[in-house]
């Protein structure tokens, strides 16, 4: 069965290719800066090697985006297919509808669904809509398969997901936490279920432009970062994180259009709130190591949001087994992971500062005493998504 997984960003699309049920991945393609004449797209025939990567494309939305990816996939020297009749479907990494949370069928319902809560989820709901629109008038009458972030924390007990609001804010608008990073979360259970078997306490941080902390039990979520909406739990690349409500009435009280408060939290917040200097860290730490005061005040706060997570759900979970960081955060900056791991050793870590700096890929940054096993994985949430579509067309 042939499996395309699309992964939409707010400025990107990413694909893989796999034959399933062998998860053998056949093609592997990304265009960045879609909605520019800049954008890159690059694109790897996964058994031949055979790729390419065009600079400077003139990509203005996510139909050109996709119709170059799909021009490449049949008809390049790196071809995958014929006929696009040979792919079997599509599989989405969604975000969020309402009431839909497992994976579904993406049907004109579950579209109106995702309309719903453009309003919660605005930098993801509108461009996967546009990309699965595209799609389906591409390719019609093929499968299309969303696997919402939201499935993985169905787990999370009630008294967890609830706000202390007036619980008819639950029953009438829905209002819960909800989860998000559902596929990478999962796939890091997956990984840990197959070294610990069924029964393990474990805290996985993916941490990304947008990032969550999720506390597992036995391969279930059980408690999450994320809360309502992505705008939550640790400070992402531009968003704020978690943060008092009455900043909000506050701020209009003071004459702040609305619009530009959500401005500040959605685009200006997080790291480069913090740090003024940029949204990525790897441009942030390098200004901490020139000295820049307001560049070392993210890395701390942002080292500490996450410290402060793994502390409440390790007395959640009662114990820890694994503490796992995956994302690009999590895989690539060793001053990140150093930071959170030196500061646990009474919760059992030992932490192992050359294999940290040393390490490529999967590898563990816990000594070989370590009561918590402490890894990097990197994140493969698109297998995750093909697996979930393969199971869904049994
Ligand atoms: P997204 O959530 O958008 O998919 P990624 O998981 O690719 O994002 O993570 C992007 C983040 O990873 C950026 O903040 C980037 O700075 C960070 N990153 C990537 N490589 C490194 C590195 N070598 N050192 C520190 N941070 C890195």
């Amino acid at each position: 069965m042939l499996i395309l997984v699309c992964n939409v960003g707010s400025t990107s699309l990413k694909y893989k290719m796999f034959r399933m049920p062998e998860e053998t991945v056949l093609a592997e393609a990304r265009t960045e800066r879609v909605g520019r004449k800049d954008a890159i797209f690059s694109y790897t025939n996964a058994k031949t090697g055979w790729s390419v990567k065009c600079e400077n494309q003139d990509i203005p939305d996510y139909a050109s985006g996709i119709r170059l990816f799909l021009d490449v996939l049949l008809n390049s020297e790196g071809k995958v297919l014929d006929d696009l009749a040979q792919l079997d479907a599509v599989g989405f990494k969604t975000v969020l509808a309402k009431g839909y949370y497992g994976v579904h069928d993406l049907t004109d319902e579950v579209m109106d669904a995702m309309k719903e809560y453009v309003n919660v989820a605005p930098a993801h709901n509108p461009p996967y809509l546009q990309a699965i629109g595209v799609f389906r008038n591409l390719l019609p009458g093929k499968r299309m398969v969303g696997c919402f972030e939201t499935a993985f924390h169905q787990t999370i007990p009630l008294s967890r997901k609830l706000y202390a609001l007036p619980y008819e804010w639950y029953e009438k608008y829905g209002i819960q936490r909800f989860g998000y990073h559902g596929a990478s979360h999962s796939y890091i259970a997956d990984q840990i279920s197959q070294e610990a078997g069924s029964t393990y306490k474990l805290i996985s941080c993916h941490l990304g432009g947008s990032g969550s902390i999720c506390a597992i039990e036995n391969g279930c979520s059980v408690d999450t970062s994320f809360g309502f909406s992505l705008q939550t739990g640790i400070p992402h690349a531009n968003r704020s994180g978690d943060m008092d409500a009455y900043i909000i009435p506050y701020l209009l009280q003071q004459g702040m259009p609305m619009e530009e408060i959500l401005f500040g939290m959605d685009k200006k917040g997080g790291l480069l709130g913090i740090s003024g200097v940029s949204n990525d860290l790897r441009e942030i730490q390098q200004a901490a190591d020139e000295g820049n005061q307001r560049a070392l005040l993210a890395v701390d706060a942002y080292c500490n949001a996450i410290l402060k997570y793994i502390g409440a759900f390790y007395a959640e979970l009662g114990g820890l087994d694994y503490l796992v960081f995956t994302g690009g955060i999590g895989e690539n900056s060793s001053v990140v992971r150093a930071n959170i791991c030196s500061a646990l050793a009474h919760l059992g870590i030992a932490f192992d500062a050359e294999k940290n700096k040393q390490g490529k890929g999967r590898f563990s940054i816990s000594k070989e005493d370590s009561r918590v096993k402490v890894y990097v994985i990197p994140a493969n949430e698109e297998l995750g998504i093909a697996r979930s579509v393969f199971r869904k067309m049994q």
